[in-house]
């Protein structure tokens, strides 16, 4: 990070016009953030000329890693017959057909633009399908920044109460107190404590939301006896159980909620299924998705957007969910198998009270001995980020290795086990230098 660097140079001059400097608060860094000049596959090239293994894989959006041929070819093609019309076009129904086929809870999809906005029209419709107004959401857990969807985001042991009664901690200040009001907190993968805080508001709840593998609250699978209470609870409540599969989808071939033995009524989706372009969907039950029906006399919940399903996601979106097939998922999942297993290997070598967690294409790291199963477990202190951070740096600098800024890797299709070994031999060095 020498002081001349191109990136610090260009960081002056984003400070300027950015706030912050950036445009997403995930890219920032101190004392500057590091700048991309391009990628192919799984490697990415900064500004200053060095290229690194990319397992952050824009946030986990990227399935088969940079400029994946296929994808490239599709969309230059689309590029030359237009980017956005005012029209619907063909590719948005062919891709529909190929999700809904995917997928057993997928009857009807709308696409967006964001999992952002996959997350919002999801509880809309959920409010709007059951005429209630409450949501209740897991602690800690991050669905984007619709406001009802980021209570409890920042939920620390200084503000999340008693576990019994979890507070919905609003995100900002100036959050409106209604918006606290209406989402209710519950203890994730903990039946008994979730049950009794929803049925104090039972009678009241549009949807129950669950993200199968939250990565917040600790890159822990929901397991399947606490997915079935909540589905149960909810057809005795007139509620709905919704997922949140934006990160999740890359899981299995019919995402993370493939291996439940009960359904979400709706699903939102976001990340991979826009092949590296900006996406989101919200996918289920065709009696709910009704909802958005502009045949319904009584249209119960408009919605558009003018970029949605434009043809170059759609395209992009479509070719890369192609080649994401059965045979791909299988493989790419034994790929990250193979890559805890010598992470553990790691660990038990260097002696260092790490734990990993994960399912499927993803999985991160813990600096406690045994993996976390709560969000107030895998909650780390200043300390614990500090140090956190530091291995980052050092697998970022001197490994050349890029992760998510939450010590966890997103794995793409491109990868070999060349670079899981690059990655692991990495993480070794950094554990033994940076061992207290
Ligand atoms: N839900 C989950 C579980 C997410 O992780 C994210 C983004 N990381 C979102 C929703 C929001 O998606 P987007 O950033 O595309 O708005």
């Amino acid at each position: 990070m020498a002081k001349s660097s191109n990136s610090e140079k260009l960081y002056r001059k984003a400070e300027k016009v950015l706030a912050g400097g950036v445009s997403r608060n995930t890219v920032f860094r101190q004392p500057y953030p590091n700048y991309a000049n391009s990628a192919s596959g799984c490697y990415i090239t900064d500004i200053e000329g060095i290229e690194r293994i990319d397992f952050a894989n824009n946030m986990a959006a990227l399935i088969h890693g940079h400029s994946f041929p296929p994808v490239v070819d599709a969309v230059i093609e689309q590029l030359r017959k237009g980017t956005a019309y005012t029209l619907a076009s063909e590719i948005e129904v062919a891709f529909a057909q190929h999700l809904i086929k995917r997928v057993k809870s997928f009857e009807r999809i709308r696409f967006t633009n964001s999992g952002t906005e996959a997350v919002m029209a999801m509880i809309k419709a959920s409010r709007a399908f059951t005429e209630k107004a409450k949501i209740a959401k897991a602690e800690g857990s991050y669905h984007g920044t619709y406001d009802f969807a980021e209570v409890s985001q920042t939920a620390n042991p200084s503000n999340w109460g008693k576990i019994d009664r979890p507070s919905s901690v609003p995100l900002a200040h100036g959050t409106p107190v209604g918006v606290s009001k209406d989402v209710l907190i519950y203890p994730y993968n903990d039946i008994e404590r979730t049950l009794a805080i929803l049925d104090r508001q039972a009678g009241q709840i549009a949807c129950v939301i669950i993200d199968p593998v939250p990565h917040r609250v600790g890159l822990v699978p929901g397991n399947d006896d606490f997915i079935r209470a909540v589905y149960d609870w909810t057809r005795r409540n007139g509620a709905l159980m919704v997922f949140d599969e934006v990160v999740t989808f890359r899981v299995n071939y019919g995402g993370a909620q493939q291996k439940y033995t009960v359904q979400p009524d709706l699903t939102s989706l976001g990340k991979i299924i826009g092949g590296g372009f900006p996406v989101g969907a919200v996918a289920g039950r065709a009696d709910v998705m009704k909802v958005f029906d502009p045949h319904e006399k009584s249209l119960l919940l408009p919605y558009s957007g003018t970029f949605s399903a434009n043809p170059i996601t759609m395209t992009a979106g479509y070719k890369a969910m192609e080649y994401f097939d059965k045979t791909a998922v299988k493989k790419l999942n034994a790929l990250a198998q193979k890559a805890v297993s010598q992470i553990r290997e790691v660990i038990r070598l260097a002696d260092v009270p790490v734990s990993v967690t994960g399912a499927g294409s993803m999985f991160r790291m813990h600096l406690r001995p045994t993996p976390p199963t709560t969000y107030r477990e895998a909650y780390q202190s200043k300390e614990v980020s500090d140090v956190v951070k530091e291995l980052l740096d050092f697998m970022y600098y001197k490994e050349n290795v890029l992760m998510i800024n939450t010590f966890s890797c997103m794995l793409s299709t491109v990868m070999t086990p060349k670079e899981i070994d690059r990655l692991t031999e990495g993480l070794h060095r950094a554990f033994v230098e940076l061992k207290p």
